[in-house]
């Protein structure tokens, strides 16, 4: 196994783009590694260039001490699984999970063994001479694990794994990934754009944006704590509120309510200042009467989350959402004022967007 650090990582493309921006990454041995972030943020590119399948433009990599920054793809000790899993389609699943072996000359009895063994342990183990055209999304996503698997690497990349597949069979997979991870204790990359698979695998996770990370951390610090509101947006399965507020004194002033200041924040805030008050609708409750100074709209869309229900609640210009439990759901057109806790609630800057 080994760690990976990147340092000072530029890769630019022909025509001037720059995917990948002075990165500076340390993942641990062992660590499962989420990286997340909008699409063309550079998240590929990042991977690619790690493997070797890209030449970097500047800047080192390394790879359990030792500096792989212009070793070919296949010095390297890394298996890269795709987001279209890139099995051959003219090969057995046999084949296609032996082919790396094959490349890195082991005998041809041996080979096939290797591939049989870890094609019983991914439940495969029958489909062996099937062609990939012959297998269904998940079991053509677990060949390509299976692939990544045998060559017993030093690092796994994955590149969005699990887009390809429907819901159902995605957060089965997930499962699966964690497991496998988990088992074979080797250092994992994991590229995603959706925040849900970056929470559930991560050890550790990276957010990040135009070539560069804008924060790094466990998911629990990530998802607590965005450390701006780029990042506020990004994480959380409904998006954060983010509400234009002025600071006024002690209090914060959103449309006509105003809201007590988180104490975290207080000392570092100037009266007059623009600020976004920040609130996961999950930590929002709604009352039908109004505590002083609340900030109180109409109700307008309720949502069925299947446990509980979202709601969209309409004050003057602003939106607010909340999540409410189970057969509390407030009818549409009513009135509601919403409450928070003070030490749920982040303050950034409106200059910048940076955490308070
Ligand atoms: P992501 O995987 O996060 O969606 P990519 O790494 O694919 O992002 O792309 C990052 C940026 O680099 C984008 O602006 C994309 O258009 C550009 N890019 C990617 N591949 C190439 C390429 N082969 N040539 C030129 N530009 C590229
Ligand atoms: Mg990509």
């Amino acid at each position: 196994m080994a760690d990976v650090v990147l340092h000072q990582l530029v890769k630019e493309y022909p025509g001037g783009v720059r995917a990948v921006d002075e990165l500076d990454l340390a993942i641990a041995d062992g660590e499962f590694f989420a990286l997340l972030g909008p699409s063309g943020c550079g998240k590929t590119t990042l991977l690619r260039s790690i493997a070797g399948l890209e030449t970097v433009t500047s800047g080192r990599i390394e790879l359990g001490g030792r500096d792989v920054t212009r070793l070919a793809p296949g010095e390297r000790d890394i298996a890269m699984v795709f987001q279209d899993y890139a099995l051959f389609p003219h090969m057995s699943v046999r084949d296609n999970i032996a082919y790396p072996l094959r490349i890195r000359k082991m005998a041809r009895g041996e080979r096939h063994r290797r591939a049989e063994e870890t094609a019983r342990g991914l439940s495969l183990g029958g489909l062996l001479d099937r062609r990939p055209g012959q297998l269904s999304g998940g079991q053509q996503q677990r060949a390509a694990l299976a692939r990544a698997v045998a060559c017993h690497p030093r690092l796994f990349l994955f590149d969005e794994p699990l887009s390809n597949l429907d819901a159902r069979l995605r957060l089965e997979a997930r499962t699966f990934l964690k497991r496998l991870q988990r088992d074979l204790g080797v250092t994992t990359v994991f590229v995603t754009h959706d925040q849900a698979e970056a929470l559930a695998l991560s050890d550790r996770m990276a957010v990040m944006d135009a070539g560069r990370i804008r924060q790094i951390g466990t998911p629990t610090e990530v998802f607590q704590r965005p450390a701006s509101t780029f990042v506020a947006g990004f994480i959380g399965s409904t998006p954060m509120n983010l509400l234009d507020a002025v600071v006024d004194r002690d209090t914060l002033r959103i449309a006509d309510a105003v809201l007590p200041v988180p104490d975290t924040a207080r000392p570092h805030l100037r009266h007059g200042e623009k600020v976004v008050y920040a609130a996961r609708p999950e930590y929002l409750t709604l009352t039908a009467e109004p505590p002083p100074g609340a900030l109180g709209g109409v109700v307008a869309i309720v949502e069925n989350l299947g446990v509980g229900a979202l709601v969209t609640l309409e004050v003057g210009e602003v939106t607010v959402q909340a999540t409410v439990p189970e057969g509390q759901e407030p009818p549409v057109g009513a009135c509601r004022w919403v409450v928070a806790d003070p030490a749920r609630v982040l303050v950034y800057r409106a200059a910048d967007g940076e955490l308070v």
